[in-house]
């Protein structure tokens, strides 16, 4: 494992996707080694040169098209960036839709980008923890931006918004309409929205429907003291305001500086994660065959009211306390 950290802390590309297919792997003698590894490469991860991106929309606005032009811009003026992608139906239709090579062709090629598809570990749970863990394999390899693809499936925006440090939303064009069809929820938790596909609308409508949005968005947050979600219109194709939302971005990360400070942000994140891995862990150890038994007959003692739902549910917790379920 030392040798793999040294390989990944020096950059080399054999060693980081070693590393990720370790963190991506359930097997548990994976497990154990990857969480070695993690521990070693974690004092060179979350700088404070590290910026985390999170990058949304439905499918078809842009968002291949705009994180390799995005990222082929960034390139050119000496970033490295990793692409990574939370996209939880990859497992079902055994194929990744996002993160994939084939459409980001130009930062594929790019010896300083590492593009990397979603890892197909099944659940959301076990797709964001990869997901993470692999952020971290890319931070200590020296990739100092890092773009984690989603689409709105469930609840893959929130996963993602939770571990990123900025949230960028893409859309179309639509006036009016427009607010119904997002959802509220994205908003809230999006920190720079970009209006893709300017160059196909006429440069009113485009504006026009920036302004609307941007409007909307103020009655929708509190105080003054809030971030203001900015609104730019874009266009991907043709690689027009990226820099414009490069600006956002990083006007975001100054913000957030001055309001608690990022690493206080990263470390909350952290906690956050933790806690989810402990919800996740417990539940399964309750799906277990022999902790299942103990639920199902707590479950008929209660249907056949011989047992309180209290003490039901204390015969199940019983079960926990005496290791049920617990991994050997
Ligand atoms: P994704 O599904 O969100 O990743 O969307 P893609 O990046 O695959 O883009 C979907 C389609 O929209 C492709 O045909 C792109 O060429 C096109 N597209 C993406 N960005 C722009 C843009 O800024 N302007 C125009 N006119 N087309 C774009």
């Amino acid at each position: 494992m030392d040798d793999l950290a040294d390989g990944v802390r020096a950059g080399h590309r054999s060693s980081i996707a070693r590393a990720i297919t370790l963190v991506e792997s359930r097997r548990a003698d994976h497990r154990e080694q990857a969480q070695q590894l993690l521990a070693g490469l974690l004092p060179a991860t979350g700088g404070a040169d590290v910026q985390r991106i999170g990058v949304s929309g439905v499918p078809g606005v842009g968002k291949s098209t705009f994180i390799d032009q995005f990222g082929v811009n960034l390139i050119s003026e000496g970033h490295r960036v990793a692409v990574l992608a939370v996209d939880p139906s990859s497992g079902r239709t055994g194929g990744s839709i996002l993160g994939d090579k084939t459409r980001m062709g130009r930062l594929s090629a790019s010896d300083d980008a590492f593009v990397r598809p979603s890892p197909s570990a099944g659940t959301l749970g076990g797709v964001a923890q990869a997901t993470r863990e692999t952020m971290l394999v890319m931070e200590a390899a020296g990739y100092d931006v890092v773009l984690v693809e989603t689409v709105g499936v469930g609840q893959s925006e929130y996963v993602v918004a939770d571990m990123v440090d900025t949230f960028l939303f893409l859309t179309l064009a639509r006036t009016g309409d427009q607010l119904q069809g997002m959802k509220r929820g994205i908003l809230e938790l999006t920190d720079v929205i970009a209006v893709n596909k300017a160059d196909e609308e006429h440069e009113d409508v485009s504006e026009r429907s920036a302004r609307e949005l941007s409007g909307a968005l103020r009655l929708l947050r509190g105080t003054d003291d809030d971030w203001q979600t900015p609104v730019v219109t874009c266009s991907a194709l043709h690689d027009v305001n990226l820099d414009r939302v490069w600006k956002h971005i990083t006007r975001h990360r100054d913000w957030l500086e001055t309001h608690g400070g990022l690493e206080r942000k990263r470390r909350e994140q952290a906690v956050q994660w933790t806690r989810a891995m402990v919800r996740d862990r417990l539940l399964a150890r309750l799906e277990t065959p022999d902790v299942r038994g103990v639920v199902k007959r707590a479950e008929d003692a209660v249907r056949a009211g011989e047992q309180t739902p209290d003490q039901a549910a204390d015969a199940v917790l019983d079960a926990l306390d005496d290791g049920g379920g617990a991994p050997s």
